[in-house]
């Protein structure tokens, strides 16, 4: 009797350099594929709007792709650790195979599983596929973990080159009696009343073979410019690859040994190198999205929220033209460049003087990218409550920042052309009340009191 071999897909929506899948082939039993839609198990962040649009595509993708093998995708949705254990009873399989995922509650739930299938005799193994260096192989010389980027980096890349990527696998073995599987559409992971998409299907691919042309077409035509000219929101010179990675339809390790070979990728593969400092922090913080990193900023005043100023953040009605251009942009398109991300967050925080984490959400709805690590880590770092932060002091001014990096206002008149001629707030002003409002967190202690 075959006992075939579950692999649990997750965040790794491809079958490129896929550790789990590999083993499990090379086990050489049936292979079980299966994605679960978790939004039971204690702890989990519901996904955003636009992340569940990305799923769904994504999911179809992978489905096309396991049937050029002969391998059905089996959806599943609840509570990961009954529905894995449903499924091996129903494939009565001998093996479940997954790479691992970093967040806290993720961790506790696969860690439970792990064991459980153990001491029911069914083999359980995971990998590291999704981070060049899993989170605690990076330890500073007296063990423990890094909060500043640089010394991060250097330790990184003092350790043993990240591995090759593993080939695709010639054949996979399918089972004609798989479980049943959920129908995709049942899930209604798309929008429908309002369908509000067009401008993600417009921008986006979503997809194991999309990310490799993507991947591809970045290497040659703009990895060249991308030193030069990645801060410039028009200039379309950064990889777009971050749903991609998010959703692991394209592994790090192929776009590290890709960008390797490739000439003057140093600057490129720091950026890779904060994606891995976000996740080192978020496996030592569990709590990144909700929870000031340095305590002190649990004494900063904010003040009552004035909703109709978040509105007009959200809605890119600010009259502040970069910021507004930027707000459209990720409406529409579900993305916005790292440089507007970047203004548009520091003039929520230290302009409108709105809490970090309310920013932090509405880019968690919105984004295609939105990423539990990612996206808190660098609210933080804008916020200055962060690991290697940006100074609260430090306030950018959207003005100046268009004249910098949008001097011919290709940019603003791309999304904003009929935002309001008058901004919400003073921009002098409000820069000064975020100072002064810092100052209580400068008297405050820098531990916090459990
Ligand atoms: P490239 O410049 O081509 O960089 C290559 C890859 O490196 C990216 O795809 C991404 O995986 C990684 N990367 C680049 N910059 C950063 C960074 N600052 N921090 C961590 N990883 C980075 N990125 C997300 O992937 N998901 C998020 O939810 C997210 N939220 C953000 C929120 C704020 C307030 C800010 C300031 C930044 C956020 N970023 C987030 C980081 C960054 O803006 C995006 O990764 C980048 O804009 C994606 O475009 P790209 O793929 O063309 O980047």
């Amino acid at each position: 009797m075959p006992s075939p071999s579950l692999v649990w897909f997750r965040d790794d929506l491809r079958i490129a350099d896929n550790p789990a899948l590999h083993a499990a082939v090379e086990r050489g039993e049936p292979v079980v594929a299966v994605f679960i839609l978790d939004e039971e198990s204690a702890g989990f962040r519901p996904l955003g709007a636009a992340s569940r649009w990305w799923l769904h595509h994504s999911l179809s993708s992978l489905t096309d792709r396991l049937h050029e093998f002969g391998v059905s995708l089996v959806l599943r949705r609840g509570a990961a650790d009954r529905v894995i254990r449903q499924l091996v009873g129903e494939a009565r399989a001998g093996a479940v195979f997954w790479n691992r995922r970093y967040g806290g509650p993720e961790r506790a739930v696969d860690a439970g599983i792990k064991a459980a299938l153990r001491e029911e005799g069914v083999a359980a193994e995971s990998f590291a596929g999704s981070l060049l260096h899993e989170p605690w192989t990076v330890t500073t010389g007296s063990g423990t973990h890094y909060s500043v980027f640089t010394p991060f980096w250097r330790a990184c890349l003092a350790l043993p080159v990240p591995r090759s990527p593993l080939p695709e696998p010639q054949e996979i073995s399918g089972t004609a009696d798989a479980p049943e599987t959920d129908a995709l559409d049942d899930w209604a992971l798309l929008p429908t009343a309002p369908d509000w998409a067009g401008g993600l299907r417009e921008t986006w691919e979503p997809g194991e073979p999309a990310a490799r042309g993507r991947l591809a077409e970045f290497l040659e035509n703009d990895l060249p410019a991308y030193d030069r000219a990645r801060d410039e929101p028009s200039a379309g010179a950064t990889s777009r690859l971050s749903p991609y990675l998010r959703w692991g339809e394209v592994s790090p390790f192929t776009v590290w040994h890709d960008a390797v070979a490739a000439d003057g990728a140093g600057r490129f593969l720091s950026e890779l190198g904060w994606r891995e400092f976000a996740w080192h922090t978020l496996y030592h913080f569990p709590d990144l999205a909700t929870q000031n990193l340095r305590p002190e900023f649990d004494a900063f005043p904010w003040p009552p929220l004035d909703p109709s100023r978040l509105d007009a953040w959200e809605n890119g009605e600010t009259g502040v033209p970069l910021v507004d251009a930027g707000m459209r942009e990720l409406w529409h398109t579900g993305y916005m460049h790292n440089r507007v991300r970047m203004v548009t967050a520091s003039f929520l925080v230290k302009n409108l003087l709105i809490d970090w984490r309310l920013g932090e959400e509405w880019f968690w709805d919105t984004l295609v990218d939105a990423d539990s690590a990612n996206n808190a880590f660098n609210w933080q770092w804008v916020a200055g409550s962060g690991a290697d932060a940006a100074p609260y002091f430090r306030v950018f001014n959207p003005e100046l920042q268009a004249r910098k990096f949008d001097p011919q206002g290709r940019y603003i008149s791309r999304w904003a052309t009929d935002a309001p001629a008058e901004p919400i707030v003073d921009l002098g002003e409000t820069r000064k009340a975020a100072l002064t409002a810092y100052e209580a967190v400068k008297r405050a202690p820098r531990t916090r009191s459990r």
